[in-house]
Formats: C-alpha cells, structure tokens, sequence
C-alpha cells in the first residue's frame, strides 16, 4: 500500500490520483492541442506512485517517456458536488508530483480514441513527494514549479497561469468522483516536457514546499 506523507506526520493510504490535462496555455500549445472546451480528467493507480529516492522504470513498450511537474493536492476530507467556494477545506497538504507520460503510446491510443492507461498509470509513473500542510501554503495558485534534468531546467512556470483553479478543479472532479481521505489530485504541467532516458535524474521543486528527486533506470 503507498501512503501519502505530510510534513506533520499524519499519513494517509493512497487512494485514487486525479489528473487534468492541458491546464496550462504554453503546454497545450507545445504539443499542438486544441484547449478543451471542459477539463479533460484522467485517472493514475495508487500502484502508479513511487516516493523521493526511487527510481522510474520506463515500460520496454515506448522510446518516448515524457516528465510533467505538477502541483499535487492531498485531499483530507470526503466530498462529493464540492461547491467551489468549499473546496480549499478539502485539500490536506501541497506536494510535488511527476505525471509521467509515455507519449508515443499516448499518442497511437489517442488517435484511435483509445483510453491511455497503459500510458500514464504504468508502475512508476507517479512520482510523489512528500505533502506540507495545507495551512503552511499562503498562496498555494502563485507557486514556482520547476524540473530539471541532469541539473539542467527543463520546466519553470507558475501556478497562477493554471486555466482551471485549484478550487474549480476540486470542485469539477468531485462532480464525478467522490473525493477521499488519501486521493491525490494532480494539477496539470507547465510548458516544457521533454524526454527523458536510462541514467537521468529528476528533480521536480515547488519552492518553499516540496521537492522530489528519482532516477531513471
Ligand atoms: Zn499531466
């Protein structure tokens, strides 16, 4: 079982990850898609999830795996129809999370209207870091969020150029999904994915709140 850690030492059983995609303007642009008329929300297994130390193996069946730094969201208390003006209660800490996404596989499914599971929920593929308490984040939609490789920024944008809000997120995924104790909601990626390989390390940081290390296999 995976357990969320937060900086207070509460834990949490992982539970669902909720994912949106295409949150940010230069993301959606940098892979040629057209901005969503409605989130598009996509779901990772807890099986998916691997902390700070350990190491991404890339599934033998893709040549092109991709990081995307998120801001992740560790809900602490149950909900369902959120309203939006309530959601921020619901949010038990901030952490830092990898959305890796096999992106040639991604890539055939979507063309032919596939589901992508295999490409963003292989084992590995959730990098977590550990969950500061929610109470400790002034601003949690004005946070650098920022991905290096080998040392080198790949990723450098900012919460506040997210389309969706974190309230309007929680909110929308609680429409459909009832929110648990120990689900993890990430946030969307900035600009900036790019490819990586055996031998890399990663490093994901959202200054002030968590950072992440791992390695490629
Ligand atoms: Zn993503």
């Amino acid at each position: 079982m995976r357990t969320a850690r937060l900086t207070n030492g509460k834990h949490f059983s992982i539970g669902k990850i909720l994912c949106i995609g295409r949150n940010y303007w230069e993301h959606i642009k940098e892979l040629g898609n057209a901005p969503p008329e409605a989130p598009v929300i996509f779901i990772k297994p807890a099986s998916s999830v691997i902390a700070e130390g350990e190491t991404v193996v890339i599934p033998p069946y893709s040549h092109d795996c991709h990081h995307e730094a998120e801001l992740a969201l560790l809900i602490g208390t149950k909900g369902k129809d959120i309203p939006v003006d309530q959601a921020m209660e619901h949010i038990a800490g901030y952490g830092v999370g990898i959305d890796l996404t096999l992106r040639d596989v991604q890539g055939e499914l979507k063309k032919k209207g596939l589901p992508w599971e295999i490409a963003k929920g292989f084992d590995t593929a959730c990098p977590l870091s550990a969950f500061v308490e929610a109470s400790k984040v002034a601003d949690p939609q004005n946070l650098q969020i920022r991905l290096t490789v080998n040392g080198e920024i790949r990723q450098d944008g900012n919460t506040s150029m997210m389309i969706h809000s974190i309230p309007a997120i929680v909110s929308h995924m609680s429409g459909s999904f009832t929110l648990e104790p120990g689900d993890v909601i990430l946030t969307g990626t900035p600009a900036g994915v790019s490819r990586i390989v055996s031998g890399d390390t990663l490093v994901a940081e959202i200054p002030g709140v968590a950072t992440l290390r791992v390695s490629v296999a």
